[in-house]
Parts: structure tokens; sequence; C-alpha cells
């Protein structure tokens, strides 16, 4: 993940150093850009508007990647912009912005936005420097500024097919570096979300993070916790669902970021750092990786029921310590996780739901005798609740022979399952001295003393 820098451009510069590169100086081809985004940007220009490709769109063609989603930028206002579209919804309150719909496709239009230094009546910090407002209008030098990284603040303009560089952004973007517009610290506080972006484009792009900024995310990474929960939900999202899961946990865990995000998790961590926590998370991150990799879908509820589980069994411990029953401890231990890991990263309610579900299938794939099988197989959660339950098994938090069972249950026919829910029968096994545990399992030492 980390590449050298050797091509690395001089600081950014607080006035724009303009650099225009050419259709023949850079490698994105029309044939890359997504025909309707060129359809926006041709027909803005047509109504004599400036219109450019901007942003991830920008630095992901130059990677000959795909990108997500175009946007683009124009200096029509929302207004003019909605005259020129038919298919066009004006959104946001606070900025507003353009879609313009194509079928499934949307295209984002923005107007340019008003640089943040010059309009201090419209931009409002907070104490610890961050930007609750910023709202005004203003042109292609002044947009530039308000943009995170350089290699996210390159326009494609649709009039000469060049790449317009106000912030040395290609030369970080061919040294593979990401570094943050202006001064690192103050960029940081004004939206600490910028530390995940940081993350979530270091491990995407494989770019490494400038040294400045990497200096400063340390030093103000404990920011992020002023993000309302329902922003870090979402970009957390981001983070664990994109295929990077496990290079983006331990590069979080590096910058002290995975602590604002999963406290409870992190404590577990830190304190049993090469254990069975460490393990059965790792494990649900890669076998989440993989998953995308292959083209399945991955679920939410599923991560966040492996970041969570070892703090519920935790607390769970503790209370049956103190004699609690088993299932009351790990119902209320669930409970307290729960609501103190949504503080954190808001979750919605059929999230949590389903967490609970796959967390409170676990005892129960321990009754393996009548008719209880049959029951839990059709319980909707059962798939989620059995590869947790493997989940564990194979980082050694569960009996893999009772996973192996489940495992084959799925499997055979009817009949089959049937045999394999029939009690054991006592007579005969009693003769020859065999002894089961109460699960109808075959006690591990008489198959090692070669009796079966
Ligand atoms: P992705 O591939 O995830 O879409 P992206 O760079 O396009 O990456 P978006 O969230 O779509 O990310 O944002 C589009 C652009 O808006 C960014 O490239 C950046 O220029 C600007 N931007 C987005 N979020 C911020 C932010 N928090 N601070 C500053 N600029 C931002
Ligand atoms: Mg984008």
């Amino acid at each position: 993940m980390i590449n050298s820098a050797k091509n690395e451009a001089e600081p950014v510069k607080s006035q724009p150093q303009l650099r225009i590169y050419s259709r023949s100086e850079h490698n994105i081809s029309r044939a890359q850009i997504s025909e309707n985004a060129l359809k926006v940007l041709y027909k803005l220009q047509k109504e004599g508007f400036n219109a450019y490709l901007v942003g991830g769109c920008v630095r992901d063609l130059l990677l000959g990647r795909e990108p997500k989603d175009f946007d683009v930028v124009t200096n029509a206002d929302p207004e003019q912009i909605r005259k020129v579209f038919r298919n066009c919804r004006l959104i946001g309150r606070r900025f507003r912005l353009a879609h313009v719909h194509f079928g499934r496709e949307v295209i984002e239009v923005a107007t340019f936005r008003g640089a943040a230094e010059d309009q201090n009546d419209k931009q409002v910090l907070d104490k610890a420097g961050r930007l609750l407002r910023d709202n005004v209008y203003g042109t292609i030098e002044e947009d530039v500024w308000r943009r995170d990284f350089t290699v996210n603040a390159l326009y494609y303009n649709i009039k000469d097919f060049s790449v317009v560089d106000y912030v040395s952004g290609m030369a970080d973007h061919e040294a593979a570096t990401l570094r943050l517009i202006g001064d690192p610290e103050t960029r940081f506080r004004e939206d600490p979300v910028r530390m995940l972006r940081a993350v979530r484009f270091a491990v995407k792009l494989g770019f490494r993070l400038h040294p400045d900024c990497e200096k400063s995310m340390h030093e103000v990474a404990e920011l992020l916790s002023s993000i309302p929960s329902a922003r870090l939900y979402d970009e957390a999202l981001k983070l664990f669902l994109s295929g990077y899961a496990l290079q983006t946990f331990e590069m979080l865990r590096h910058y002290g970021l995975f602590q604002v995000l999963f406290p409870a998790t992190e404590n577990c961590l830190s304190v049993e750092e090469n254990g069975f926590p460490r393990l059965l998370l790792i494990k649900a991150l890669g076998n989440s990786d993989s998953r995308i990799a292959e083209g399945k879908t991955v679920t939410a509820y599923f991560l966040w029921a492996a970041f969570l589980w070892e703090p519920v069994q935790m607390r769970a411990q503790e209370k049956i310590a103190k004699g609690m029953v088993e299932f009351m401890a790990y119902q209320d231990a669930a409970n307290e996780v729960i609501s103190l890991q949504v503080k954190s990263t808001a979750l919605p309610r059929h999230i949590t739901m389903a967490m609970r579900e796959v967390w409170s299938l676990q005892p129960k794939f321990n009754a393996r005798v009548g008719s209880k099988p049959s029951r839990l197989i059709t319980h909707p959660r059962f798939r989620a609740g059995y590869d947790f339950l493997l989940l564990r098994a194979e980082t050694g938090g569960a009996d893999l022979e009772v996973a192996k069972w489940w495992g084959k249950y799925q499997e055979v026919s009817e009949n089959e399952q049937r045999k394999m829910t029939q009690p054991p029968r006592k007579g005969p096994a009693s003769k020859t001295g065999r002894k089961r545990n109460y699960r109808g399992k075959v006690k591990e030492s008489v198959i090692e003393k070669g009796e079966l």
C-alpha cells in the first residue's frame, strides 16, 4: 500500500499555480466517460457555460479505473442548470446541487463553490475549527481550494479535453501521493471526516499519505468524535464494504481512528492483542473482502456483529460471573453494547435487529438432537448465523465439530437429517463403555483411545 514518492510535487502554494495538461499530455479519453456525463457536459457548453468533470472520476480515469460516478461542475447556477435539463432535480438546502437523471444513472452537477478564505461572512467555524457552513457560489479558482486532496481537485475541461490543475494534483497523482490542499491540520479540523477519506483513498488507490498529512492525522484523530454518528455510519459503510476492509481496519487502527468508530471493540483488542477477538475480526473482514472480489454480496449487519461480538462476550461473562443466567446475560450485554455503539456509528434499526439475531442464534446451534435443528434451519437468519458460527469455530471460539455438523446437516437429505438428529441409543452404547456428552457427541478422549 505504501508507495515511494519518487516524483513528489512541490508543497502546495497558497496562490493557484495553474498548469493545463493538453489532450496529448494525459490519458483520459472520452470513450471512458459515461455517455450521459458527456451529454451533460456538451449541453452546458452549448448553452454558453463552462463545464468540467471533477473529483473522483477524473482521478480514477487517470488511473485507468472505471469511476463509481461522474461529477460535473459548472459556472451555471442551479436555476440555470434546471433550465438547461428537463430531467433535472435540485437537491440540498445548504448548498443547492442539480441531479440530472438518465434512467438509473444520475449525473450530479454542482455550481463552483466560493473560496472559504475570502468569504468569512459565509463561512462558519466552531470552536475546534470545524466548518459548519460554507455556502457561496464562486469561480473555478475558488472552487479548487475547498476540495480535499490535490488528486481530487483536477478538472477535465470539455471545451478542449484538457486537464486543469491548480494544486500540482497531476504530479501527486504520478507520485501516488495523497496530499491535502492547504495546511493539513486546518483542513482536518474543518472537516475531520477527511481523515477517514484519506484512509479510504490510500487503501483503494494504493497511494501513500503525504508525511505532513500523516503527521496531522496522528495529532487530530480525536476530533473525529465530534462528527454526528449518522455521518460516521455512512463513512464506515464506505470504508468497510468497499472490498478492502482488512487493510482499512489496520490503517484506521494505526492512525487512532478505529477507536472513535468502534470504542468498545478497540478496548477488547488492546486487552487481548494476539487473541481470539482479533482473529475473528480479521477473518470476518478478510472473508468479506474475498466475497466482494467474487462479486458476492456482503452485509453491514454481519460485519458489525463481528466487530461487536467480543465486547458482548466480555460483558456477558461479567454478568454470568455475578450470577445472572446465561440467556439474560447475553441479552443484556447485547443491549448495552449496541446502545454504546450507536453513539459512535448510528445504526439503522433493521441492522441492530439482524445483529441481535445472529448473536442469539449462536447458543442454539448446540442443540442437535430432536426437532430443534429442523426448526432452526428455517430461521430467516440461519445462513448468517451459521456463517458466524463457522467464523467463531475457525478462530477457536466455538467447537469446530459442531460447525461441521451443521455444514453437513444443510447438505444431506431430509431422511439423513432425521438420522443425524436422533437421540443416542442408551443400552448398547453403555455396554461397550462408550460415553456421550450432553450434545450427543462421542467424547474425544474415547476417540483418542481408538475405541470406535
Ligand atoms: P469516490 O470514488 O468515493 O466517489 P470521490 O473523490 O468522488 O471518491 P465524493 O465523495 O464523490 O468522493 O466527492 C467528490 C469530490 O468532492 C471529491 O473528489 C472532492 O473533490 C470533493 N469532496 C468530497 N468530500 C469532501 C470533503 N469532505 N472535503 C473536501 N472536499 C470534498
Ligand atoms: Mg464521487
